[in-house]
């Protein structure tokens, strides 16, 4: 730990942490959402609570809870393919851990909260836009099943905020936010990546088994592989997540290292996008010139993140080590393949194995790449479609289909995929439905749902965000206030005119 208050720029040597006080916003401030979800379910606390003054203060760096030393974690990462030394905290307090009753223990965060030793050239501040959007997208993606951060409330107030949001030169004053986001853990591969990089070794080992005895309980400590196989977990990890990414079609638009948890869960929500026609192309940060991190990318880019963090752990694995780690780091591509098998398969409704699977979904993917068929709702029509319906092509109210109907080979592919169906044993039509639609999400958090929520809660109205995280809170369940939204429906033509940056 650093043993330094006050806030300013730097750089540091051998320290995880320094001491830094969130900066109150300015008033009012308002409750724009909070997650009943994870105040009752995380935090025990009783919903009624969150109506207080005190509540509004703790969750915004206004009041510290008792014992609560607010930190700020020092770490680099590689952005955009460079190493670009030290980063950290640089609008985030890490307030303290809070073990439940279900003896879990959960970090929190306030994200937003004024500026650390780590801020660099940075304000400390997050706007409302970006804040909205952290806030709804980690909550959606924990009810789409994806191993995410949490968020338990979402603060606005009056103080001003300077951005430019398309590097244009036009400056907008907004106002502050702050998110009070909650993880297991928040360190990242660039935790670790700053400490190789300065030859800080001794620190290195000592947050590694920190970690490894915090969070990786399969693992002795008194394992001379511990390190190794500390490796292999998040590999394989990494991979499943960024599979589980593409199977709703989650762009995470800055897939640098700092971004990456060891954990292998989702973690700083910025210029993010849900894909919706299927563009293995799309890049949801309009800031992302070369789209480094278009969807179809995120694969590679894991890979490129695990060799960073191979680097990162080579000054503490032997060379023999080294060398399994590399074995081990080849052996992804397979890994991320097999799981994307698995969870398309799954999408199809498809059981059990046959040689032609592989084909099937690819084939199936082509078309709606040449379609530009919505990627959710493709899957999601398929899956409420029935076998009889399908075999006459009738899709009645079933846009995506429609769009994919268009395609010369549809015909083909649907005697395939029928045929492939019906070789199923001890399955029903009902029961293939009621699979696929467990897993293929009917609402997610489009761009412009999130900008219509936006622009509401700028103007201080939050229904609309209270709306979609309820929604979005049951994304498998058709529901009626979601239907007569359009949330389900062809995308405004509006919504195709929208940009995201990294600016927030
Ligand atoms: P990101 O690309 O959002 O992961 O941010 C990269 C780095 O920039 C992190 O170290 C952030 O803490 C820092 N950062 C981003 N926005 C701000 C801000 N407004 N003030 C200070 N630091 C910031
Ligand atoms: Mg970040
Ligand atoms: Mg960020």
């Amino acid at each position: 730990l650093d043993e330094v208050d006050g806030n300013f720029v730097r750089t540091v040597k051998n320290c995880l942490f320094s001491k830094s006080f969130p900066t109150p916003l300015k008033g009012p401030l308002r409750l724009a959402a909070v997650s009943k979800d994870v105040i009752e379910g995380i935090l025990d606390l009783d919903m009624a609570l969150t109506q207080s003054d005190d509540f509004l203060q703790y969750v915004s760096g206004g009041k510290l809870l008792p014992g609560s030393e607010p930190l700020a974690h020092r770490y680099g990462g590689h952005q955009f393919g460079y190493w670009a030394g030290q980063l950290g905290d640089g609008r985030a307090h890490f307030l303290g851990q809070y073990s439940n009753r279900k003896g879990e223990i959960w970090e929190l965060q306030l994200k937003g909260s004024g500026k650390t030793p780590y801020s660099r050239s940075g304000d400390g501040r997050a706007v409302i836009r970006s804040s909205v959007r952290e806030f709804l997208c980690s909550e959606a993606m924990h009810f789409l099943g994806v191993p995410t951060s949490r968020a338990a409330s979402l603060i606005v107030s009056e103080e001003p905020v300077v951005r430019d949001q398309f590097y244009n030169g036009n400056m907008k004053t907004e106002r502050g936010a702050v998110v009070l986001r909650l993880a297991k853990s928040w360190f990242r591969i660039g935790s670790l990546e700053i400490l190789a990089q300065s030859g800080e070794i001794d620190l290195l080992r000592t947050l590694l088994n920190f970690i490894i005895g915090e969070h990786f309980s399969h693992i002795s400590s008194s394992d001379p592989d511990k390190y190794l196989v500390f490796y292999s977990t998040v590999v394989n990890e990494t991979a499943h997540l960024i599979a589980q990414w593409m199977s709703v079609g989650f762009a995470h638009g800055v897939c640098n290292t700092d971004n990456f948890s060891l954990l292998s869960i989702t973690i700083d929500y910025g210029p993010f996008g849900f894909m919706e026609p299927y563009d293995p192309n799309f890049v949801p940060n309009t800031s992302d010139d070369e789209g480094r991190y278009s969807v179809g990318a995120q694969a590679q880019v894991g890979m490129f993140n695990l060799e960073k963090l191979l680097a990162a752990l080579s000054p503490v694995l032997t060379v023999k080590q080294q060398k399994q780690a590399k074995i081990i780091l080849k052996g992804y591509a397979d890994l991320y393949h097999m799981r994307i098998h698995q969870i398309f398969k799954a999408k199809l409704g498809l059981l059990g194995e046959d040689e032609d699977d592989s084909d099937l979904i690819a084939f199936l993917l082509k078309m709606m790449e040449d379609t530009r068929a919505d990627f959710t709702m493709t899957f999601r029509q398929l899956s409420e479609v029935s076998a009889e319906q399908l075999h006459d092509m009738n899709f009645t109210q079933m846009w995506a289909l429609d769009d994919l109907s268009t395609h010369e080979h549809f015909s083909d592919w649907l005697n395939m995929y029928l045929l492939r169906l019906s070789r199923q044993q001890n399955d029903t039509d009902l029961d293939r439905q009621q699979r696929m639609t467990n897993v293929n999400p009917r609402y997610v958090l489009r761009n412009w749902m999130a900008e219509a929520a936006i622009r509401k809660a700028e103007m201080n109205d939050f229904s609309e965000v209270e709306l979609l995280h309820h929604i979005l809170s049951s994304p498998f369940v058709t529901q009626e206030t979601a239907e007569e939204a359009g949330y389900a429906a062809r995308p405004p033509l509006w919504a195709k005119r929208l940009k995201v940056s990294c600016s927030s």
